[in-house]
């Protein structure tokens, strides 16, 4: 029996001609060693970002940069066709069919326009032609490189609910679908190219998983067929100990548990999207994160358990990771103690905004709730406390609901911190030498991290001075 392999390719790793010529190669590479290979493609960098952009200002009865936006969008896709297919004739069709997903882009667009709205239904209708470009993209590319290939879009077997932009997969309507879709094209040695990101309800309205959400396509498509290993192909050399855009010297991590990894990607490391992991955990996949631009590097590998303790050289701080504009909200008021069902009413308050909380933290006395929220929520977040709180703070049981400047959230993640006393106080100690003042802590309970808030202007500080306790 042959074995499947799951590979999906972000968007910087099919972002260029460069990128994609790498990426057929690793097609090529894993066909040979798989036999049985299906690729999931993200959009090309940038292009959900301007799609979302030319929605939102059509939304607000804008239009006028929409010739601009389609002309990058051909731009984009038409120079990688022309350096890559040199068969006119698939070259031709593979133009025109972005050509067509590019005016349905602008149809869309303009009834939004007149509309002066977006529902996220319609969100996701424009969010999704990103995907539906790169796949055409990608299959011609393969196919014309010799390699059987088939482009097809997940809207076709990935079904979920109709949870607009977070939509949430229907795993066994998925699994029967998929199995039906693909397995007759890999029993025919053609690889299937499939869009991340993306599925339809069971009555075809298209949605999408969230942002970053690709990666959570291939954990599911690899699950329910199921697959072997999933491979996410990125622009770094796998899982680092914090974002190399920080601090320019993180190292790969070789391998990283389960609850690191959700750790670290609930906390903003953005290498991987956090749903990815449970699928691929529940059905026993391997997953393995690499780097298109360097594939001979093994990258970073997923393991259930950590070897000896959890030590790296010695270190139980094995990575650190921050999370950006996010504002803290605290609920304060001496009287707050007789009140009851106040941590009840204050988070049904929040979750009636539809916000979601990173963090909940102990303030300094009991007479207080504190939790973080991303700052674009933060304000109707606020008024919906007002609102529910409005009778305490009236009688003055509730004295003030107030919310920080932007914060980020910095965490230090390490399976060894849970045999390891003492780690708070190293991380304490290190951040106070680097003047980097902490507002608030939380401590996960499973105790693989600890997080700090900071203010914005100290995020990189604190995460550098953080990447010293590992890197030395
Ligand atoms: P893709 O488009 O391939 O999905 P993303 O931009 O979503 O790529 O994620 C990769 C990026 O994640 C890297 O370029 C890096 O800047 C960032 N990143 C943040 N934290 C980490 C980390 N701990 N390890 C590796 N990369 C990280
Ligand atoms: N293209 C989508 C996004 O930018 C999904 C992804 O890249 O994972 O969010
Ligand atoms: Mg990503």
């Amino acid at each position: 029996m042959q074995k499947t392999l799951v590979m999906k390719f972000g968007g910087t790793s099919v972002g260029s001609v460069d990128a994609l010529i790498s990426a057929i190669q690793i097609i090529r590479d894993a066909k040979k060693d798989w036999g049985r290979v299906v690729v999931v493609t993200s959009a090309m960098s940038g292009v959900t970002n301007l799609l979302l952009d030319s929605a939102a200002s059509a939304s607000q009865g804008k239009v006028d940069s929409l010739p601009a936006t389609e002309a990058t969008l051909r731009e984009k896709h038409f120079a990688a066709a022309d350096a890559l297919i040199k068969d006119e004739k698939l070259r031709e069709q593979t133009k025109a069919e972005i050509n067509a997903l590019i005016l349905s882009l602008v149809d869309l667009c303009k009834a939004i326009a007149v509309l002066g709205e977006a529902s996220p239904r319609a969100m996701d209708a424009v969010a999704s032609i990103g995907e539906r470009l790169s796949v055409r993209l990608l299959g011609a590319v393969v196919n014309h490189a010799g390699v059987q290939a088939k482009a097809i879009e997940s809207t076709e077997f990935v079904v979920t609910n109709a949870h607009y932009q977070n939509a949430h997969p229907d795993f066994k309507a998925t699994t029967e679908k998929t199995r039906k879709v693909l397995n007759p094209l890999m029993d025919e040695g053609i690889v299937p190219i499939t869009t991340g990101f993306i599925g339809a309800t069971p009555e075809g309205a298209i949605t999408t998983l969230g942002r970053g959400g690709s990666d959570y396509s291939a954990a599911i498509i690899g699950a329910v067929l199921p697959a072997d290993d999933v491979w996410i192909w990125t622009d770094v050399d796998g899982v680092m100990t914090t974002d190399p855009r920080i601090v320019k010297d993180a190292k790969t991590l070789p391998e990283i548990t389960y609850s690191e990894i959700a750790e670290l990607a609930y906390y903003g490391a953005k290498v991987l999207h956090p749903k990815t992991i449970r699928p691929v955990v529940d059905a026993g996949i391997g997953l393995r994160i690499c780097n298109t631009f360097n594939p001979s590097h093994p990258g970073t590998r997923l393991i259930a358990n950590a070897k000896t303790n959890g030590k790296v050289d010695g270190q139980v701080v094995k990575a650190v990771t921050a999370i950006r504009s996010q504002r803290l909200v605290t609920i304060e008021g001496r009287g707050m103690l007789g009140v009851p069902g106040v941590a009840a009413r204050a988070f049904g308050a929040v979750a009636s905004t539809k916000t979601s909380v990173p963090l909940i933290t102990q303030a300094s006395s009991e007479q207080s709730i504190c939790f973080a929220v991303p700052s674009e929520s933060a304000e109707s977040v606020i008024n919906a406390l007002q609102a529910v709180f409005a009778s305490e703070i009236e009688d003055e049981d509730i004295d003030r609901v107030w919310m920080t400047e932007d914060v980020s959230i910095i965490t230090v993640v390490g399976v060894g911190m849970r045999h390891t006393p003492g780690v708070a106080g190293q991380v304490f100690t290190q951040l106070g030498n680097n003047k980097a003042n902490v507002l608030a802590i939380a401590q996960g309970s499973s105790e693989v991290s600890i997080s700090m808030v900071v203010a914005a202007v100290d995020t990189e500080l604190a995460v550098k001075a953080l990447h010293e306790l590992i890197v030395k």
